[in-house]
């Protein structure tokens, strides 16, 4: 059974869907996909030996080698300019998403949507789509297992689009809906910039920028936690 972060992206791909999933490790979000959609073609993209053998092995065993091309390579080195039209990046840290997006920005020209899911530092990857032309048209928090995800989901625009600093760290779709997921994560948030805080405060080296940045951030997340917005 496919996990709930991976089927909440797939819902996110639309018809008809010709794809990339980089990072894709079992393959399981293109067999998935390809399954469900008997129309749709997908490359699964893996840098990784071990992963990349395991993505060949979900394809064969679903019988779906017509449809899925399983590609070893460094992030969007896998994909042909104009190839796809979406493309998936799930399950990594977001600096890991964005430098894959800025090495491979020459594939992106037609790719309409990106639907991305960093396990931290999403406000990284937010940053790099509105300063490539990137708008986000939605987002998700879920839960599971214990751990909290974002899923975002950006259209290319054809202007440049505008984001607020408060926005590019709590997410513009999620601060708003502003609901108990994201609440949760940003406490678990707080709680560990508060113990990072006092470590620094003991540390007689720390610039006291830093400590400012930090106890600015940690007002701004009890201001939205705290008010509902
Ligand atoms: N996308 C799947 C998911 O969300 O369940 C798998 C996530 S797994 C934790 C991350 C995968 O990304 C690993 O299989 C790793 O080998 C692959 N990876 C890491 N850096 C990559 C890169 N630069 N290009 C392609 N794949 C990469």
């Amino acid at each position: 059974m496919l996990s709930k972060r991976l089927e909440k992206i797939a819902k996110y791909l639309v018809k008809p869907i010709k794809f990339a999933d980089i990072g894709s490790d079992h393959a399981y979000l293109p067999c998935y996909v390809c399954l469900q959609d008997a129309t749709a073609i997908a490359i699964a993209g893996e840098i990784n030996q071990g992963p990349y053998l395991r993505a060949i092995e979900t394809v064969t065993t679903n019988q779906l080698e017509n449809r899925i091309h399983v590609r070893k390579g460094n992030g969007l080195e896998v994909v042909n300019e104009g190839e796809v039209s979406q493309i998936t990046i799930a399950g990594m840290g977001g600096k890991l998403i964005k430098n894959i997006l800025e090495e491979g920005k020459s594939k992106l020209t037609g790719v309409k949507r990106l639907i991305l899911q960093p396990n931290l530092d999403a406000d990284i990857v937010r940053k790099w789509l509105y300063q490539h032309r990137y708008a986000l048209i939605a987002e998700e928090i879920i839960e599971e297992d214990g751990y909290i995800y974002e899923i975002l989901v950006a259209e290319q625009v054809h202007f440049t689009p505008r984001i607020t600093e408060k926005e590019l760290m709590f997410g513009p779709f999620l601060l708003n809906e502003n609901n108990s997921i994201f609440q949760e994560k940003w406490w678990r948030e707080r709680d560990k910039k508060e113990i990072l805080l006092n470590e620094m405060r003991k540390a007689t080296h720390t610039p006291n920028e830093k400590i400012q940045q930090f106890t600015k951030e940690i007002r701004l997340i009890e201001e939205v936690v705290d008010d509902g917005n």
